[in-house]
């Protein structure tokens, strides 16, 4: 058999097919549109994109996780749709291991989550947040140091975001902090304020028989904290609006552990969202609630011009901004480990050398139904990648071949693309 009858065979058996069923484009490339077509970053834009060094064409890779071009720039940005994903594992493993580390050593582990009112100037906001989590830490640090306490903590900086009204982001920290000792409960030296005081006493904290501030356990210490802080930098604080949770060992809390972790991972990037569908009732979100990244991302890709906006502010506002972090010593709860990367995993089926000739026409902006050439191209393989490799190879050869049957009255380069993907339905 030659290629050419293969390959028809093959043509016909896809189009007899998608004719009878609608061809879903996966959400990861709808997002990647979303972020070439209205990122305020180039490099965002163009990730993936450029091959690094001198090499003309590019390596396009089919495995066992879809289709993608290898050895191309990446823009690294914690909110780019791909490369978010690459270290998460890493970061995942180094979390885990170091929660475990602790229990087993007996340490007190809790869950935090800090806020700052909404507002609708995302750059300001960061300010904010920065300023007073540095403020927290050197109180937090002063307090330990009295009390002969050690702590370690991840950081992970999270957003939402509401399209309809005026105050428009909720950022906001999420923090695991794990205390070596036992906290010890103690008195506060100062006297409050009668405002501080009724509202502490309404929150249930207790004062002693001169009116002073008693604060009872960790958690305590650092609501009252953070609650200093923000009004020290002129913000308002509610303590309602901030979350602090202890891990208990016993299994009842294991859920609450995982489902904090979910949370603490997702950064709002779970592409499940960007369908707007939410969790597990499959209930559809609309833009006057608080939405996540992922969601914003499908809001413009169903055409909300406030959303373009939104999106641009934000990632001009976060720029430079590292989402993640830990305290130094969190290494010795979790000594670094070289994990096997992501691609290890992946089983190559193939890979084709796209040469310069495809990759310049690939490269054109939205060559085929507004998508570029080179997802149009991915998207088109992840459909049909259950197909045998040998029919996919054949696929692949033929676009490299000299024009002749099916494409023969295809001009130009570009017309034989445009043919080639247009029998996947595209
Ligand atoms: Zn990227």
């Amino acid at each position: 058999m030659t290629a050419q009858k293969n390959a028809t065979l093959f043509f016909q058996g896809i189009t007899s097919e998608s004719n009878h069923r609608k061809i879903e484009i996966p959400s990861l490339y709808r997002a990647l549109k979303v972020q070439r077509d209205h990122s305020p970053s180039l490099s965002m834009c163009k990730c993936g994109l450029t091959p690094i060094g001198n090499t003309q064409g590019a390596e396009l890779i089919v495995s066992n996780k879809g289709a993608r071009f290898a050895g191309m720039q990446t823009c690294g940005s914690q909110w780019c749709v791909t490369c978010q994903a690459q270290n998460k594992e890493v970061r995942k493993d180094s979390i885990n291991r170091g929660l475990e580390t602790a229990k087993d050593r007996g340490y007190h582990r809790y869950f935090m989550t800090l806020t700052i009112p909404r507002s609708n100037d995302a750059k300001q906001q960061i300010e904010d947040l920065q300023k007073g989590w540095k403020g927290l830490q050197d109180k937090i640090s002063y307090r330990l140091k009295r009390q002969d306490n050690e702590m370690y903590f991840v950081r992970n900086h999270d957003v939402t975001f509401k399209i309809s009204g005026s105050e428009i982001f909720h950022q906001h920290l999420h923090i695991i902090i794990i205390l070596k000792n036992k906290f010890d409960s103690f008195t506060e030296f100062r006297k409050r304020s009668l405002e501080d005081m009724i509202y502490f006493l309404k929150q249930g904290y207790k004062f002693n028989d001169q009116d002073k501030l008693i604060i009872e356990s960790w958690e305590q210490f650092l609501m009252v904290t953070w609650y200093d802080v923000q009004k020290k930098n002129n913000l308002k604080c509610s303590l309602d609006a901030q979350d602090v949770q202890k891990v208990n060992d016993d299994d009842e809390s294991s859920d609450t552990l995982s489902k904090y972790l979910v949370k603490f991972w997702s950064l709002g990037h779970e592409l499940a969202c960007f369908t707007h569908k939410k969790g597990k009732t499959g209930k559809l979100i609309n833009e006057y609630g608080s939405i996540g990244y992922m969601q914003l991302l499908g809001f413009i890709d169903k055409g909300s011009k406030k959303s373009i906006e939104i999106y641009r502010d934000f990632l001009i506002a976060v720029k430079g901004l590292r989402t993640m972090g830990k305290s130094q010593n969190w290494k010795h709860l979790a000594p670094p480990l070289e994990l096997a990367n992501d691609h290890d995993e992946e089983e190559v089926k193939l890979s084709i050398f796209v040469n310069p000739v495809y990759w310049h026409i690939l490269k054109r902006p939205k060559l085929i139904n507004g998508f570029a050439g080179y997802d149009a191209l991915c998207i088109a393989i992840n459909q049909i990648k259950h197909l045998p490799n040998e029919v996919l190879k054949e696929m692949l050869r033929f676009l490299h071949s000299p024009p002749n049957g099916q494409f023969a009255h295809c001009k130009t380069n570009y017309q034989r693309l445009f043919q080639f993907l247009t029998l996947f339905k595209w």
